[in-house]
């Protein structure tokens, strides 16, 4: 293992953060328990304080491909796995497209888009060292309960990688902004939408310094170039607090703050 210092200003897919030392993880490290895991913070609002923190080195960037067994390292960046599985024809991945990050950051977020998530195509996620099958793995909408750091994760392919379900899902995504954010800020609540409602509370395009409810999707909280952890954290509870107040709906972060 080794130290790397990250500014999260940088790397983070919202440009907030500042630069922090990073405990980087290798094969054959023993996991320490006293850090968070991180995967490429593209759900990730970090604070300049945030709890220590590691990653997975390259060590845990690969993809095997045997008897129809995919086996996959949590460091891989998603967008490898998409190619992986065009290249080689393997159907139900085509809904990773456009969703930034690793596969670790994936799994913990059990990601996806409309009905399509990732818990959805898996077999099975070494956690900690251990094979769990997914039926023993607690999950839902955007949560899974991981429980320790994901170095790889297994899936049984079928051929048949569908183009036109790949554009139809590209297509979707047309309606979001350009700008940094770190995609959606809340969860949806049962039966609504979250932008639906930063809008009917009259935030969409309100903004503190450089961080902006956007325009183009109320509930992306984006980043116009400089944006601060504290003016995205005021516009999170200007948001929670006149959507609750309207409505009585409690807003859950999907962004994680840290
Ligand atoms: C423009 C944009 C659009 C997006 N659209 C979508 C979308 O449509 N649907 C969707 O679901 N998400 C979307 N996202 C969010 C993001 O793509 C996903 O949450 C992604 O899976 C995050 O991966 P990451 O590696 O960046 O994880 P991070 O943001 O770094 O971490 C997210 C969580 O995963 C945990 N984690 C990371 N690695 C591991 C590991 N190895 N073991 C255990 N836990 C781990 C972290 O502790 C953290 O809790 C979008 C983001 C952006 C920027």
């Amino acid at each position: 293992m080794f130290f790397k210092t990250i500014d999260f200003s940088k790397f983070s897919s919202i440009k907030v953060g500042v630069p922090i030392e990073v405990l980087m993880l290798e094969r054959g490290d023993e996991v320490p328990t006293d850090r968070m895991i991180i995967g490429h913070a593209n759900n990730l609002l970090v604070s300049p304080t945030p709890p220590a923190l590691m990653m997975l080195s390259k060590d845990f960037s690969f993809m095997e491909l045997a008897n129809d067994m995919l086996t996959v390292g949590c460091a891989t960046p998603t967008g490898k796995l998409l190619s992986f599985a065009k290249k080689n024809d393997l159907q139900g991945f085509e809904f990773i497209s456009k969703l930034p990050g690793s596969i670790g950051g994936m799994l913990a977020m059990n990601a996806g888009v409309k009905s399509y998530e990732i818990f959805n195509i898996l077999d099975a996620i070494k956690i900690d060292a251990v094979w769990v099958k997914k039926e023993n793995i607690e999950h839902g909408y955007r949560f899974a309960m991981l429980g320790g750091v994901a170095t790889e994760v297994r899936f049984k392919t079928t051929k048949g990688f569908s183009l036109d379900l790949l554009d139809e899902l590209v297509n979707l995504r047309s309606n979001q902004p350009k700008t940094a954010s770190a995609g959606s800020a809340f969860k949806n609540p049962e039966g609504d939408y979250a932008g639906r409602l930063i809008e009917e509370v009259e935030l969409k395009g309100v903004s503190k310094g450089a961080m902006e409810w956007s325009e183009v999707h109320a509930n992306f909280l984006v980043n116009h170039g400089g944006g601060t952890f504290e003016e995205a954290k005021y516009l999170i509870d200007l948001a929670k607090e006149k959507v609750f107040k309207k409505f009585g709906i409690e807003l859950l972060e999907e962004v994680q703050l840290l």
